[in-house]
């Protein structure tokens, strides 16, 4: 049995939590929002006020939090509220799996590792429905050995786990792969558009890309079309599944990692202006592959 400090029990992290807990490792869990440790207590998650104390008791701390800020305060404290790396007993794995900037993951490692801590960086996909069944997709940046302490966990709350390397490399292998998500799900959607204008018939062009080399995820899982696949969001007025908000934070962290790296980009950099658009409005709350909206009301001269 591992002791395991959770902090955000939001909607990723309230069902993490709960698997840990049902698996039969002592979960203490901390959330800023009432409702959520009052779920997290029926889940059998013992909550804590005092988190500088819980993490003493801890052989895991993990935060599974909105933003890399938000992770670096927890770890090195802010405003008087002491930091928990101060607080862990040396040798503790801070095992975070926010989504977050590649760079604050590092220094969120660097900071670990001079406290005398152990760290890990291990964001997910597989969204909400994902974390309650317990087969997210987990992406670990670790030196060897911190990754196979942490796999016992990673295998109670996920179905893939991938060994990415390094710190960091974890939140590198989101990032990229995220950012061909934002990109093909465009894509698709141009052809989509292009097609009804051309008078192709939805299910036709379906029938065609999917077992031609337009094939991908964006087509045969979230097709932007009702029809086709039918439990893609287009079928349920694009409510998520994987919102709009989430795609342009994503695409934000990617565009930062361009940038930092001096990457061109030039699709990767577009779909992100694109989605930070569409989640500027009524997109931050629908599926991200809404956004086939905009590009059929979007005409040329
Ligand atoms: P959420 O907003 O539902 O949950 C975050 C929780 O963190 C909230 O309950 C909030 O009160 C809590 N929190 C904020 N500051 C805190 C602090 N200092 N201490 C303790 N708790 C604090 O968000 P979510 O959807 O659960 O996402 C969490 C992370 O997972 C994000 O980084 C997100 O990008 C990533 N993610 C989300 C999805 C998804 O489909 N929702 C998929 C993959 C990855």
């Amino acid at each position: 049995m591992t002791t395991v400090l959770f902090l955000g029990l939001g909607h990723m992290g309230g069902p993490m939590a709960a698997n840990l807990a049902a698996a039969g490792h002592r979960v203490l869990g901390f959330d800023l929002v009432p409702e959520a440790l009052e779920k997290a207590r029926a889940a059998g998650i013992e909550t804590v006020t005092d988190t500088a104390a819980a993490a003493a008791e801890a052989d895991v701390v993990l935060t599974m939090l909105p933003n890399g800020r938000l992770v670096l305060d927890v770890y090195r404290g802010r405003e008087g509220a002491p930091g928990l790396l101060d607080a862990a007993r040396p040798g503790t794995v801070f095992l975070d799996c926010s989504t977050i900037d590649v760079a604050e993951a590092r220094e969120a490692a660097q900071a670990a590792e001079a406290a005398g801590m152990r760290a890990a960086d291990a964001p997910v996909s597989g969204g909400q429905v994902g974390a309650e069944a317990g087969t997210l997709a987990f992406m670990v940046g670790a030196a060897d050995e911190v990754y196979a302490e942490v796999l016992p966990l990673l295998e109670v709350m996920g179905g893939r786990i991938v060994h990415c390397g390094g710190s960091g490399l974890g939140q590198a292998a989101k990032i990229c792969n995220n950012m061909v998500l934002g990109v093909t799900q465009i894509a698709v959607a141009e052809a989509f558009v292009l097609g009804e204008r051309l008078g192709l018939e939805h299910q036709a062009l379906y029938d065609v890309m999917s077992k031609a080399s337009g094939q991908c995820w964006s087509l045969t899982t979230n097709c932007p079309v009702p029809g086709p696949v039918p439990g893609s969001p287009a079928n349920r007025d694009f409510q998520p599944g994987f919102a709009g908000a989430l795609m342009a934070k994503d695409l934000g962290l990617a565009l930062a990692a361009l940038d930092e790296q001096g990457v061109a980009a030039d699709l990767g950099r577009l779909a992100q202006a694109k989605y930070a658009e569409y989640a500027a409005g009524e997109g931050a709350a629908r599926d991200f592959s809404g956004i086939i909206e905009d590009i059929r009301a979007s005409h040329t001269d």
